[in-house]
């Protein structure tokens, strides 16, 4: 990729941030790659396309270091769970091997799973060497008569989030508006109500939270397209530009796809959240909104008003539990804020939540709910700090990601999964409840009670409890 196409992705003129600001997006500062480089931004980004041949080009353990780190979940196909590379080595790169290794591995991944297309990922090392992935990927296409994209995003680039933009701009070039969509399936039509199309950017299935929100759709006669990318089907991306309207789910990180969608189709887009249940209402209500048909905004009222007295009765005794308890946030992004709004919507208090990661927009709606004085840990904590944090403010739980799971569970703090490897579905009216769930039983699980404890031996020779 040139570096002017860099820059202009890092100068996204739809971002609310680069209007107002002068230095534009962050641009990649020494470090930046460590939680994720831009190569892991673009295949996550793409990953749960589930019947895409997913080929790294490049030494294995780019692909070794990344493969399957997201529990994005499929319905169908499982392709996407192989973990393909050409896997170079010193030999290729001296020997100037690349695209010839590249180009047959896409041959081998053709023969060996017949896959609806191919995607290459680029990664530092065929960049640096300077292997043509595109005109490879054009080749390889004309050959086997099956869609080869590339995705031209070596880590060095910049920043995961930069790696998702790249992934969305591919899509938009290669595969996006590619088809047309399927005539509407019968289960969709019922007298007298107007099937609607929409899309879903930024949105990834992860433990199938996705399943929670699609029945609600179905009920309002909202056919979800296509989605980038969870549980999504390489054809179905391909008639994302007929959608009426796009939801960018969470994040702005992927808004390059929703405004060259709106420049080039006039679909109009907004953002919004599936997590908790003032978001996951006002999301359906801006669907109505934006397609403005009267009956759908008639029946979108009414599903929300049944599923919140469902809901609000279901997390009562939740609620009874998790009342005033205190939460520490510590996963940055786009959940730095559409968690604290489920945290809110269960009555707990965040005391603080980490902005890593998290673009201004992100940082502007954690403001705009928890107030002025939040307190946001922009830079990565120490493990040390955050103990100590937890300690001071009195927090009852940690919710963070994986690489945080010992620094609690050996500080004895309980804590709770909320990374894209999490195993419990939170998104929806549905997922709230499994959420609630979750808080509750780390809070009060018996385990911590007995590990504050000092062992019987200790009690006897007067040790006391920490
Ligand atoms: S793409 Fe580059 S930074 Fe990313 S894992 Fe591979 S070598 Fe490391």
């Amino acid at each position: 990729m040139k570096p002017k196409d860099i820059a202009e992705l890092l100068d996204e003129p739809a971002c609310e941030h680069n209007t107002k600001s002068k230095s534009g997006c962050a641009r990649p500062k020494p470090g930046a790659a460590a939680g994720g480089c831009c190569f892991d931004g673009a295949q996550i980004a793409l990953l749960p396309i589930a019947d895409v041949a997913h080929v790294v080009h490049g030494s294995i353990a780019c692909a070794g270091s990344s493969w399957d780190n997201r529990g994005s979940r499929s319905s169908g196909p499982k392709l996407y769970k192989r973990g393909l590379t050409t896997d170079l080595t010193e030999q290729d790169v001296i020997m100037g091997r690349g695209e010839k290794r590249l180009f047959h591995s896409i041959k081998q991944a053709i023969d060996s799973h017949a896959p609806e297309a191919v995607f290459v990922y680029n990664t530092c090392v065929p960049a640096l060497v300077g292997d043509d992935i595109e005109a490879v990927c054009k080749a390889a296409a004309a050959r086997w008569g099956v869609p080869v994209v590339p995705v031209d995003a070596a880590g060095f680039y910049g920043t995961k989030n930069l790696g998702n933009r790249i992934a969305g701009e591919a899509m938009v070039k290669y595969v996006i508006g590619t088809r047309e969509p399927d005539p509407v399936p019968a289960h969709l039509q019922r007298d007298g109500i107007t099937v609607h199309d929409i899309a879903l950017i930024g949105e990834y299935n992860i433990a199938g939270e996705l399943w929670h929100v699609l029945p609600l759709f179905d009920e309002l006669g909202l056919r979800v397209l296509g989605s980038l990318s969870g549980d999504a089907r390489f054809r179905e991306v391909q008639t994302m530009h007929r959608a009426q309207v796009n939801m960018m789910v969470c994040s702005k990180a992927m808004i390059n796809v929703a405004r060259k969608l709106r420049e080039s189709y006039g679909t109009p887009w907004f953002e919004g959240s599936f997590y908790g249940v003032r978001d996951m209402g006002q999301a359906l209500r801006d669907f109505a909104r934006l397609i403005d048909d009267p009956s759908l905004t008639r029946r979108t009222e009414a599903l929300i008003e049944r599923e919140e007295a469902r809901i609000h009765t279901a997390l009562a005794p939740w609620r009874a539990r998790l009342e005033g308890r205190k939460a520490l946030l510590y996963t940055g992004g786009v959940k730095a804020w559409s968690i604290v709004s489920a945290l809110q919507d269960l009555g707990m208090e965040v005391v603080a939540t980490s902005t890593r990661k998290s673009t201004e927009d992100d940082k502007a709606k954690i403001r705009e709910l928890m107030g002025d004085k939040t307190r946001m840990l922009d830079e990565s904590q120490g493990p040390r700090a955050l103990i100590d944090m937890v300690h001071e403010t009195g927090t009852d739980v940690l919710i963070a990601g994986g690489r945080n799971m010992y620094t609690s569970l050996k500080a004895r703090i309980p804590f709770l999964h909320i990374n894209q490897e999490r195993e419990h579905a939170y998104a929806g009216y549905e997922g709230m409840i499994t959420f609630a769930r979750q808080l509750a039983q780390t809070i009060e699980s018996p385990v911590w009670k007995a590990v504050r404890t000092p062992a019987p031996w200790d009690m006897a020779l007067g040790v006391a409890a920490e």
